[in-house]
């Protein structure tokens, strides 16, 4: 069955945006803790495909051995997956682009790994602080790229986002 993975930097909001689009409040635990997914977490959705849970990366008080340990868990799978079909880095809008981010979907390119981008906790997406952190993200990925992924600007708090990624989701599995 296809895989669609969920990655991004820990507290960027996944566990929360795993549990809105699959309706259970249970199925991935939020917390305030840093790195509590450290396994990779499967979870069947309509019989129809796998939501894979990945580790978060980017936590700054982790030792060097579980970086590394992440580094390999992480792109030993993603780079070996056949029924991969699309990787979701989520980048947290209410913030300005960080390095590692960027660092990190230039690694998906350049074993090219499908991906796209959701712009996770824009609760209010007017906001002009959201809109310019969104803008600059898009502006520093097209120094290194010449075509952006889809992207999607979600809240999971407000539950927003929820149809486009699902709809997304849906028309790549049709299409193959
Ligand atoms: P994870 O570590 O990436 O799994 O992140 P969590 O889902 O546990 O969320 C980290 C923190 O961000 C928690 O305090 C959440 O309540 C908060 N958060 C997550 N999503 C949203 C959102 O859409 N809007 C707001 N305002 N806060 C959010």
């Amino acid at each position: 069955k296809p895989e669609y993975a969920f990655i991004g930097r820990s507290n960027v909001g996944k566990s929360s945006l795993i549990n809105m689009l699959t309706d259970k409040t249970k199925l991935a635990k939020t917390s305030g803790k840093p790195g509590k997914t450290q396994l990779i977490n499967h979870f069947l959705i309509n019989k129809a495909w796998f939501l894979v849970d990945l580790p978060g990366y980017g936590w700054a008080q982790v030792s060097k051995e579980m970086k590394e340990k992440w580094d390999i868990m992480t792109k030993n799978y993603l780079g070996q997956r056949e029924n991969l079909y699309n990787v979701f880095v989520l980048i947290d809008s209410r913030i300005p682009p960080q390095k590692i981010d960027i660092e990190f979907l230039n690694w998906l390119g350049e074993y090219q790994i499908p991906f796209s981008i959701i712009f996770t906790k824009a609760d209010k997406p007017n906001n002009s602080i959201i809109q310019s952190n969104i803008a600059t993200f898009k502006a520093e990925l097209k120094k290194g790229w010449e075509e952006l992924p889809p992207t999607f600007i979600t809240s999971s708090a407000k539950k927003v986002g929820q149809k486009e990624i699902l709809e997304y989701i849906g028309q790549i599995n049709e299409s193959v």
